[in-house]
C-alpha cells in the first residue's frame, strides 16, 4: 500500500496534487511519500516484535539526507555499503550503534573512519578483509565488533543481477568454510565476534529462499556455539520483493517474513538485525515525467518523456518494469492504446516500456513512473549533460524539495581546466 492515489481526478501525494508539485519544481522529479516511508518502516518493526530486534534500513535504496532522517526519527539503524554511506548516517544523526556496514570491498580508511565514529558492527565479506579490519583496529587501540557474511549457496529466484546467495557470487564466504574463518577471527586481536550475517539477493517474491538460508544459518549458529564463539547477533540481510505491478502475484508480506524469520531462527536467543531497502523506500517513491512529444512511427507510437534512462536506470539494466499512469485521471471508457514509452537520451536502451497500454496522451501530459523510490535516483547519472532531478518529499499537506535541480552551470563549473589550455 502507498500514499500516491487518485483524487477527484488527480493524482495526489498524500494530500498534495502531484501537478502543482510539477508546476512548482519542473519535470522530471523524484517524488517520496513520508506516511509510506514510516508505514513500511513500522511494518517490518512490528513483524519482528516478538524478539529483540533491529530493522536497518539498506540506504543504497534512496539516501537522500532527509530520507534517512525520517526513517531515523522512527527508531530505524542504517546499512552502509560505503564510507559515503557511513557520513550521510552520521550526518543524519543516526549514532554509531545503529549502524551497521556491509559492502565487498571495504577499504582501510573506510574501516578507519567507522571505528572512530562509531559502528554497530561490520559485515566481513572476506579473510583479507577481516585481516585489515583487525589491523586497523589495534592501529586505534579498539575492538571492531564483526559478523561474518556467509554465502549459503540458496537460489534466490531472482533476477542474475541481483542475486547475490549463490557460490559462484562475489559475496561472502562459503558457509562450509565459516568455521575455519570463525576460528581465525577469534585469534586476530582487534575483532570480537558478534554473530552471523547473510543476504542472498533482492526483489525476492518468496519465502523459501529465505527460509532455507536462514535454516542454514541456524545451525551454523549452533556449530559456532559449540566452537566456543559468541553468536549474540543474527544479521538476516535485506531483499523482500515489492509488487511492481498490480497484476502480478503479490510477494510476501512483512508480517509473514517476520513470522518465518520466528521460524528458523527465533528459538537461538539471538537479536535479529534485518537490512530491507526496497520494500521501506520502493513503492514509497514516484518518478514525474512530462510527455515532450508524441511520434508516429511505423507500426508505433513513441510517447517521447522528459525523463531518460539517466534518472532511472532500472528498466534499461534489469528489464525492469515500472507501472506508468497519467497523473489526470483518464476519463473512464477512454479505449487505451499501446505506446513505446522512450526518454530523449541516444541510446535504445533509452526505452521504459514496449507497447505498453495507455489512455490516449497528449504533448504536455504528466505521467508518474510508480515503485520508482528504490534504485531510482540514487542510480542515476548526468550522461549527456542532464542534470541529476530533484527529489521533493511530501509530509501531509506540505512539501519540500529534498535535492535541487542543478543549473548548468553548476555543472560545468565541476570540470577543471588544466592551466595548458
Ligand atoms: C542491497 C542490500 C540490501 C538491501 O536489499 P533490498 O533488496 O533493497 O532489501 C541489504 N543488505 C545488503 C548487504 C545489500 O547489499
Amino acid at each position: 500500500m502507498d500514499h500516491f492515489i487518485y483524487q477527484n481526478g488527480a493524482l495526489f501525494a498524500e494530500d498534495v496534487p502531484v501537478a502543482e508539485i510539477a508546476a512548482q519544481v519542473g519535470t522530471p522529479f523524484y517524488l517520496y511519500s513520508t506516511a509510506t516511508l514510516t508505514r513500511h518502516f513500522k511494518l517490518f518493526d512490528e513483524a519482528l516484535d516478538w524478539g529483540p530486534h533491529l530493522v536497518c534500513y539498506a540506504m543504497k535504496a534512496a539516501s537522500n539526507q532527509a530520507i534517512l532522517k525520517t526513517l531515523a526519527a522512527e527508531g530505524a539503524g542504517m546499512d552502509v555499503v560505503s564510507g559515503g554511506e557511513y557520513a550521510r548516517a552520521i550526518a543524519a544523526g543516526v549514532p554509531g550503534e545503529r549502524i551497521v556496514f556491509s559492502g565487498v570491498g571495504k577499504t582501510h580508511d573506510e574501516i578507519k573512519a567507522a571505528l572512530s565514529g562509531g559502528i554497530r558492527q561490520f559485515n566481513v565479506e572476506s579473510e583479507p578483509e577481516m585481516r585489515v579490519i583487525s589491523e586497523v583496529a589495534v592501529s586505534l587501540g579498539v575492538q571492531a565488533p564483526i559478523t561474518i557474511r556467509v554465502n549459503p549457496d540458496v537460489d534466490a529466484k531472482t533476477h542474475a543481477k541481483i542475486a547475490t546467495g549463490k557460490s559462484e557470487n562475489k559475496f561472502g564466504i562459503p558457509i562450509a568454510r565459516a568455521r575455519e574463518v570463525y576460528a581465525e577471527a577469534a585469534r586476530l586481536p582487534g575483532l570480537k565476534v558478534v554473530g552471523i550475517d547473510v543476504h542472498i539477493g533482492s526483489q525476492l517474491t518468496q519465502l523459501e529462499p529465505f527460509e532455507q538460508a536462514y535454516g542454514k544459518v541456524a545451525e551454523l549458529t549452533e556449530a559456532l556455539r559449540a566452537d566456543g564463539h559468541e553468536i549474540t547477533r543474527l544479521d538476516l540481510g535485506g531483499g523482500l520483493g515489492i509488487p511492481y505491478t498490480r497484476s502480478n502475484e503479490a510477494p510476501p508480506l512483512p508480517t509473514e517474513y517476520g513470522a518465518m524469520v520466528q521460524r528458523a531462527v527465533g528459538h537461538l536467543g539471538c537479536e535479529v538485525e534485518i537490512e530491507p531497502g526496497r520494500l521501506i523506500a520502493g513503492n514509497a517513491g514516484i518518478l514525474v515525467s512530462k510527455v515532450i512529444y508524441v511520434k508516429n512511427g511505423e507500426g508505433r507510437d513513441f510517447l517521447i518523456l522528459d525523463g531518460a534512462m539517466n534518472d532511472l536506470i532500472r528498466p534499461a539494466m534489469y528489464e525492469a518494469h515500472h507501472d506508468i499512469i497519467p497523473v489526470r485521471e483518464p476519463a473512464p471508457g477512454l479505449e487505451p492504446q499501446p505506446y513505446d514509452i522512450v526518454g530523449p537520451v541516444c541510446e535504445t536502451g533509452d526505452t521504459f516500456a514496449k507497447e505498453r497500454l495507455m489512455p490516449p496522451l497528449a504533448a504536455g501530459d504528466l505521467v508518474a513512473f510508480r515503485s520508482a523510490g528504490a534504485y531510482g535516483a540514487v542510480m542515476a547519472s548526468e550522461y549527456n549533460t542532464r542534470p541529476l532531478i530533484p527529489e521533493v518529499l511530501v509530509k501531509g499537506d506540505q512539501f519540500s524539495v529534498i535535492r535541487p535541480r542543478p543549473t548548468y552551470e553548476d555543472m560545468i563549473n565541476r570540470d577543471n581546466i588544466p592551466e595548458w589550455l
